[in-house]
């Protein structure tokens, strides 16, 4: 019998994988609690669910026909949201895809990739993937980047340099100047933009002046549509080019694209309840800096770090989660005594600003 540990590629046979959130049922299983009681701030997803006009248009469409390889009515809808040329606009299942094809496309075993620790996980994942080293320049105590460092770490296996703004889970942002500095290290620069709708800050405008310029956006926050993956890059015509040459032909659904174009015909609404997060975003963080032992962290997206001192975030976490309220934890030694909280809606933040001062 032919052993498959011997066929798989060596550097994947024991892959550190990604980490994800587990689903709604299994966080309320393991809780005991009713799945629609528990408070689930462990995604960053958006708590008004997505567009009603979405799920309508989604009631009616059809199942059966492939979906447009070249994505020409998405393409179309989002160059009107973001006022880029279609050509600078490729889709994908959600950015993770699209940071997936990233990776095909620049990195060969051996290559390196630059990650600004701690950021999201899935550039060292996609890195890992494809056998490439992840340098890690670590942030300050601000969790500013420092583009000297980047300097020092950057050589020639160096490919792609990420940048995510804001910084998922530590919630600062990269300044245009920043990314200019990145920008002549010579890399790909991927700025991940994917809570650019909470905090309106874009280096969009860089893109026509910078070849090796990467803007990463997701419909999966602001649009509430995390659960039909979708989200685009936008880039230099080029580079867009071959990011469509070696996509799968189908790879963003019926399902996606439909609710991607109603979604982007209701932009104001969704818009509204974006406003509406972001003000609950300052609440919350007001309601948190009152509470003894824990420091929340400045954030531009739609969820908050919070730091506990040490030795108290495990007891902390596991008491919300027994209260049937989810957050996100990482194994990150800088990290440890921290979870990332999304912000839900104001019932949510009161129940778990209540139960943080019980715990706490
Ligand atoms: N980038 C960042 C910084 C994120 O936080 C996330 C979602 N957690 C993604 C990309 C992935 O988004 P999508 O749902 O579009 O794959």
């Amino acid at each position: 019998m032919t052993s498959i540990a011997k066929l798989i590629r060596p550097h994947l046979a024991n892959i550190k994988s990604y980490e994800p959130v587990d689903p709604p049922e299994l966080l309320a299983q393991r809780a005991g609690i009713p799945e629609d009681q528990i408070i689930k701030l462990n995604g960053n997803e958006n708590p008004f669910g997505g567009s009603a006009k979405a799920s309508e248009a989604l009631a009616t469409m059809p199942l059966h026909v492939y979906p447009d390889p070249l994505q020409r009515r998405v393409r179309q809808a989002l160059s009107d949201y973001t006022g880029l040329d279609v050509d600078r606009i490729v889709v994908g299942a959600g950015s993770d895809e699209l940071i997936d094809l990233l990776f095909r496309l620049m990195i060969a075993p051996g290559d390196s990739i630059i990650d600004f620790e701690p950021t999201f996980g899935m550039y060292g994942f996609g890195a890992r993937i494809a056998d490439a080293e992840t340098k890690l320049v670590q942030r300050d105590e601000l969790f500013e980047i420092d583009v000297t460092d980047a300097r020092e770490a950057v050589d020639s296996t160096t490919k792609i340099i990420f940048v995510s703004s804001p910084n998922n889970p530590t919630g600062n942002l990269v300044s245009e100047e920043q990314v200019r500095s990145l920008l002549e290290l010579g890399p790909l620069v991927v700025v991940d933009e994917a809570y650019f709708e909470f905090c309106d800050e874009t280096v969009v405008n860089m893109i026509a002046q910078h070849e090796n310029l990467v803007v990463l956006r997701t419909m999966s926050k602001w649009a509430g549509l995390a659960g039909l993956r979708v989200g685009y890059a936008l880039a230099s015509p080029d580079l867009v080019d071959h990011i469509m040459d070696i996509k799968s032909p189908y790879n963003v659904s019926t399902a996606a694209e439909t609710a991607l174009l109603a979604s982007l015909k209701d932009a104001d609404g969704l818009l509204d309840r974006v406003n509406e997060n972001v003000a609950e975003r300052d609440r919350l963080f007001g309601l948190l800096e009152a509470i003894p032992r824990v420091k929340p962290w400045p954030s531009g997206g739609n969820f908050i770090l919070c730091e506990f001192e040490p030795g108290l975030k495990d007891e902390v976490y596991q008491g919300l989660a027994n209260r049937g309220i989810f957050v996100r934890e990482f194994s990150s030694d800088r990290l440890r005594n921290m979870f990332r909280m999304s912000v839900g809606t104001p019932e949510q933040s009161d129940a778990v600003v209540a139960a943080l001062e019980d715990l706490v």
